[in-house]
Order: structure tokens, then C-alpha cells, then sequence
């Protein structure tokens, strides 16, 4: 049997499979590659290729190569469209990028995998979890369990140090950061807080690189390229950057030669120069760091370390900027872009053998992993209300930071005594948060209502939330009975229309 953990990144993809001495390894793809881009190229617009052959062959055609869809998982919105008129989402992508893991993990042990535990960004919402969940599911596997990234590396290190102590994860990869403060003591992983930014990782920083180099380009030469008609250029770029940011990892300095239409210029990068272009999203990823340190009640001198996670925390100023904060150096005991999939492996393990199944490898029982894990949410979910003034506001129900699974329920009112249908709008977002700036993620409708000629809290709203971190909402009448039990449907995304909210 296998036992698996899939990390699917947003710029690579890794798997591990815990070997026959109770251990999590990595599995090589069949290029040999620890690592696979998670890039997909339709080679003649039709046929997708994933991974480095997509980077290489699809060099000539970036119109046809896909990269970083996992920031736009469960958005309902094509992104490609093949010969044959089919379309895919990011889910797609992704179906077809998980099929590609699945045939490597296949080739290595010619043994099938329809089981996998899958990790996704602590702060991804609910229907970019759920879209993970589907995508596995099209590609032939199904997800023992849905693990946060952090959460998934707080395993491994946790399970490798095997002693009491409190410890920050701070994951830093090509396109989010998670920040968590994990707590293990005995065999208990707790997670005592989540927090994080969808939108920050690597590929902000390579960006930063990429326009001063067009400026610098623009300066030199007297001409400005642009995306539409420089497409080449820009795909020469995006690789060119990545390689100068790497290089100043080591380096404190480095060059990009550019060239484009016939013109060429050659822009010198310091280190300190790239550090000043990218100081805000350094900044901002500090202050992701106090702000999970705080919403965890504790102050620096209660966390014991700070482990690197990631590929973008091989930057020297974030582990500079992370000891000054912090004064705790912050290390990388175990590999930063393997913990993950590692915990991840470990995870699926102990799922396993919850299941009471016997986890055998290479003919004999290995050790399960000894852990029980107590993870958080990552945000508050409350029901849309109208304030004394009749402002649309957030009541949150099931706050941040709670333990997970679980069922909370608050009771509400009608607007108006003589309401005979109630639309309670679920959203997502802190107490009190305005609507506009929340996240609608479903509505349930209540109708034939009773008149009741007081006001009373009538109206009792549940979410059960469970360990996979998916919600389940249930509205009830009290008053008349009517009671209406939803799944979101995160099929439609996220985007819902908004209605007359009449109710609660
Ligand atoms: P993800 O899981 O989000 O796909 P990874 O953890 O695999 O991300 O990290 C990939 C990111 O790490 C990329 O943005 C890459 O540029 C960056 N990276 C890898 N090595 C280095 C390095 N030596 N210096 C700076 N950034 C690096
Ligand atoms: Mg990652």
C-alpha cells in the first residue's frame, strides 16, 4: 500500500510517501525531479503538457502555457479553451495537473493511488478547499483529508522533534503566506492560531523585478514593451527574473540582459536594491507574523522557534527580518519545500490507521505516526444583519480561531414583524464587518412564514463546520418549524448576487 501527501503548489507541486521505516520521502517524478512546476502547456492548443516539459516546450507559445492557477481554484471563469471548443477553469488545470502526480507516484511503485491526503493555504476560503476536493476526485483520487499547509509542516516538525514546546510556521511560498503558531505537547498538535495572505508569495517579489527591468529597459533603449505585443519578451522575463531573484539569495548582486524588437539593455540588480523595491511585502508579511503571534494570546518569549517553509524563505532579508522581529533565529531543520508534503504523508498515515486499516509497506507494518491534531479556522463566518441603523453587517457565528470540527448557532430576529420569507446571507469576515467588504458564500431561504406579532428571536442560524474545515448551515423558524439545511454550493463560486436581504 501507499501512503500518501500532496502538496499542490501554486508554482510546484510536491509528493511524499512514507516508507517501509515509518518515514515520509519524496517522491521523484519520473523525470527524477524532486519537484514538479505547476505549469501546463497545451502543446498544438490542445493537448496539455505538465510540469517542466510545459515550461521547455511551451516557451515558444506563452499564449498556451497556464501558470499560478492556483490562485483563481474554484473560480467558475475559463481560462483556456482547446481546439475542440472545451474549456477548462483552474480546477481543470488542476484536475489535470494531479493526474500527472498521480501517474508519477504510479510509476514508482506500480501501484495505483485512489487515496491521498491534500494540503491547501490555511487561509484558502471554502470553495477554493472545496475545488481541491473536486479536482482530486476528477483526477481518480479521493481526499482522505484536507490538511493547511502549515498545519501539514507543524506535523512534521513536531513528529520530528518529538517534545513539548511552541513554535511558529511561517510559509512564505511562490504565491501565499501562512503564518501558524503551532503548540505540541505529548502527542497533541495544537494549532493555536492561523493567518495569512492569498496573495503574497514569490511571484510578487519576481514581479517587482520584472518592472524595473522594463523600466530600466524603457529608459535605455526609448522603447516600452508591453504585453500585448512583446508577448515573448514578457515569457523571457518572467524566467529571467526568477533566476536574478534566486541569485540574490547568494549573490548581492546580479545582472538581466533584456532584448526585445531588435533593442537590448543590460540591467544590474543589487541585493539592497531588490530588498528596497520588495520591503512592503516583506513589511506586510511581518505584520501577518505579529498578528498570528497576538491572535494566539502569547508574546515572543513564549514561542520556543520560527521554522521556514517554503521556497521564498530562502531570502535572507525575511530570515534577518523574522529574528529582529522576533529575536528567535529562525530555522530550517526540516527542508522548507518538503515539509509540507511531508506532514502531509505523515497525515494520511494516521487517517489510515483511524480507519483501523494496517499500513503496510514493502511487506511489513510500519509505525503510524503518534499525533492528534487540533486545528483552527482560518476566518469568521457570521450571517448578514441589519444594524439600528440599517447598515448590512456581519453577525459572526463561528469566529476565527475556532477549533475544528465543530457546531455553533445564534438566534436572530426579523426585520419586520410581518415577514413571511427570511433570506439569511452567510458571509464571510470578522464581527461587525461591513457587508461590502465581506465574502458571500450562500444563503438560505425560509419562506411561508407564520406572522408573529412581536419580535422575537425566531430565527436560529447553525454552521457545523467540520474537519476538513467545509461548512454546513442550517436556518430554522422557531416559530413555525420550517427548517432549511445547505451545503454550500461552491460549484457557482462565490460571487453571489444580492438579494433583497429582508430577514435576520
Ligand atoms: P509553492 O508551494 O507556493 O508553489 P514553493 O514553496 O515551492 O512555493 O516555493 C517556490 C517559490 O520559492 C518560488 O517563488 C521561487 O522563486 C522561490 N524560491 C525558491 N528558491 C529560492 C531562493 N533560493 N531564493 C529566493 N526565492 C526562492
Ligand atoms: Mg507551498
Amino acid at each position: 500500500m501507499i501512503v500518501i501527501g500532496m502538496d499542490v503548489g501554486t508554482t510546484r507541486s510536491k509528493v511524499a510517501a512514507m516508507d517501509e521505516t515509518g518515514r515520509p520521502q519524496i517522491v521523484l517524478n519520473r523525470r527524477g525531479d524532486p519537484f514538479t512546476p505547476s505549469v501546463i502547456y497545451f502543446e498544438d492548443g490542445r493537448t496539455p503538457i505538465v510540469g517542466a516539459e510545459a515550461l521547455a516546450e511551451g516557451f515558444l507559445h506563452p499564449e498556451y502555457v497556464h501558470s499560478c492557477f492556483k490562485r483563481a481554484l474554484g473560480s467558475p471563469d475559463g481560462l483556456h479553451t482547446d481546439a475542440s471548443g472545451k474549456s477548462y477553469t483552474a480546477t481543470g488545470f488542476t484536475q489535470i495537473l494531479i493526474t500527472d502526480l498521480k501517474q508519477d507516484v504510479e510509476a514508482r511503485f506500480n501501484e495505483e493511488v485512489d487515496e491521498a491526503v491534500f494540503t491547501v493555504p490555511a487561509n484558502f476560503q471554502d470553495h477554493k478547499k472545496q475545488a481541491m476536493i473536486d479536482a482530486a476526485g476528477a483526477a481518480g483520487i479521493k481526499v482522505v483529508k484536507l490538511v493547511h499547509e502549515p498545519t501539514a509542516a507543524g506535523i512534521a516538525y513536531a513528529l520530528q522533534k518529538k517534545r513539548d514546546f511552541r513554535f511558529v510556521v511561517f510559509d512564505l511560498g511562490g504565491g501565499t503566506l501562512d503564518v501558524s503558531i503551532l503548540e505540541a505537547a505529548g502527542s497533541e498538535i495544537t494549532v493555536l492560531s492561523t493567518t495569512g495572505r492569498e496573495k503574497l508569495g514569490g511571484e510578487d517579489f519576481n514581479a517587482r523585478i520584472e518592472r524595473l527591468v522594463v523600466e530600466q529597459f524603457a529608459k535605455e533603449t526609448g522603447y516600452e514593451p508591453t504585453v500585448e505585443s512583446d508577448a515573448m519578451f514578457f515569457q523571457e522575463l518572467a524566467d529571467k527574473a526568477e533566476r536574478a531573484k534566486i541569485h540574490l539569495s547568494q549573490k548581492t548582486a546580479t545582472k538581466i540582459v533584456a532584448g526585445c524588437q531588435g533593442r537590448q539593455a543590460i540591467v544590474e540588480i543589487t541585493r539592497d536594491q531588490f530588498e528596497s523595491l520588495t520591503s512592503d511585502l516583506l513589511q506586510d508579511a511581518l505584520g501577518c507574523t505579529t498578528q498570528a503571534v497576538e491572535e494566539a494570546s502569547l508574546s515572543w518569549t513564549d514561542l520556543d522557534s520560527i521554522i521556514l517553509v517554503g521556497g521564498s524563505v530562502r531570502m535572507p532579508a525575511v530570515q534577518s527580518a523574522l529574528a529582529d522581529l522576533s529575536s528567535i533565529v529562525p530555522h530550517c531543520d526540516i527542508e522548507p519545500d518538503r515539509a509540507v508534503c511531508y506532514g502531509a504523508a505523515q497525515m494520511c498515515a494516521m487517517e489510515f490507521a483511524k480507519q483501523g486499516k494496517a499500513i503496510m509497506i514493502g511487506g511489513r507494518a510500519i509505525p503510524t505516526p503518534q499525533a492528534f491534531v487540533q486545528e483552527v479556522t482560518a476566518y469568521g463566518v457570521g450571517c448578514c444583519v441589519a444594524d439600528k441603523d440599517g447598515a448590512l453587517r456581519n453577525a459572526v457565528i463561528l469566529s476565527k480561531g475556532t477549533s475544528i470540527p465543530t457546531t455553533k448557532t445564534d438566534r436572530f430576529s426579523l426585520l419586520h414583524e410581518d415577514q413571511t420569507e427570511a433570506r439569511i446571507e452567510i458571509l464571510q469576515g470578522g464581527e461587525g464587518q461591513a457587508y461590502d467588504e465581506c465574502l458571500s458564500i450562500g444563503e438560505i431561504v425560509l419562506t411561508n412564514l407564520p406572522v408573529e406579532h412581536k419580535k422575537s428571536k425566531r430565527i436560529e442560524v447553525t454552521y457545523a463546520i467540520d474537519a476538513n474545515g467545509m461548512i454546513r448551515a442550517t436556518g430554522k423558524d422557531l416559530v413555525g418549524g420550517e427548517q432549511v439545511e445547505i451545503r454550500i454550493d461552491y460549484s457557482k463560486g462565490t460571487t453571489s448576487s444580492k438579494p433583497g436581504r429582508d430577514a435576520a
